[in-house]
């Protein structure tokens, strides 16, 4: 069911007790948003996460993991160990996943279907890069980021995926996309979902947009029709700001 929903990615930010702190901080926030919460800490500090955010709203989830079950992949992380912390959604294809870790859409999809298999929910994040903005090029990159990763699944899997658009040239720069721009892409990702698996898929899939979201910002684009809540990396890192954004809904 298409739900309202606001994740923090920490990235590769914050220690232990950088972590506890924080958490500390997130509990101590009120709000009536009737958005799903969730914040993505380093794999080190997950079950430590866990714990303390057993009895709140916050959801713990994973940034990534590795599409093998166990073996010989030398410091990466399986489905199987992120549930045994308790983990139930993980994020995939983060564009700094891509950028610096190769990771492509072959092998996205097969960390999506080792995800979904092992029953975790899968934030899938695409999105294009400056160059292929100014080209006019951003709706044939997104449709390409998503079918070679996704369109294999069955109808019903869609049920466990939540989409993130991400333009890279927002990510971390202080530039945000319009509210229209987002909007514009958030339609064209829901009428492409609607053209290969129909609208009960496209209307129920949740969309999320990531990219300087802030709170001075957030509230505009989460009003667009298709927007369903963001994907928030550096505003996640303060607990005043990041409910600031929650509370945006
Ligand atoms: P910023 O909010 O720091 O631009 O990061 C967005 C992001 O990459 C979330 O995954």
């Amino acid at each position: 069911m298409r739900k309202n929903i606001v994740a923090g990615n920490w990235k590769m930010n914050n220690d232990l007790v950088q972590t506890e702190s924080l958490i500390s901080n997130l509990k101590n926030q009120t709000t009536t948003s009737n958005a799903e919460v969730m914040v993505a800490p380093a794999f080190t500090n997950l079950y430590q996460a866990k714990q303390a955010l057993e009895s709140s709203n916050v959801e713990v989830i994973a940034q990534n993991m590795h599409f093998a079950e166990n073996g010989a992949y030398t410091g990466e992380i399986s489905a199987s160990m992120l549930k045994s912390v308790g983990i139930k959604t993980v994020i995939l294809g983060h564009s700094e996943r891509r950028e610096y870790f190769n990771e492509t859409d072959e092998t996205l999809a097969k960390k999506v279907d080792a995800a979904l298999a092992n029953n975790l929910r899968v934030i899938f994040c695409f999105g294009e890069v400056l160059a292929d903005r100014k080209s006019n090029n951003q709706e044939a990159v997104v449709e390409s980021q998503i079918s070679n990763a996704l369109f294999h699944l069955k109808a019903d899997a869609f049920k466990n995926i939540v989409l993130a658009y991400e333009p890279v040239w927002a990510i971390g720069t202080g530039e945000t996309a319009s509210p229209e721009q987002a909007q514009d892409m958030h339609a064209f990702i829901r009428k492409t979902l609607a053209a290969k698996y129909g609208s009960d898929v496209a209307d129920n899939m949740s969309i999320l947009y990531g990219g300087s979201c802030k709170p001075g910002n957030a509230k505009e684009i989460f009003s667009k029709p298709d927007v369903d809540g963001g994907l928030i990396g550096g505003a996640a890192l303060n607990a005043d700001d990041f409910f600031a954004i929650v509370n945006a809904f």
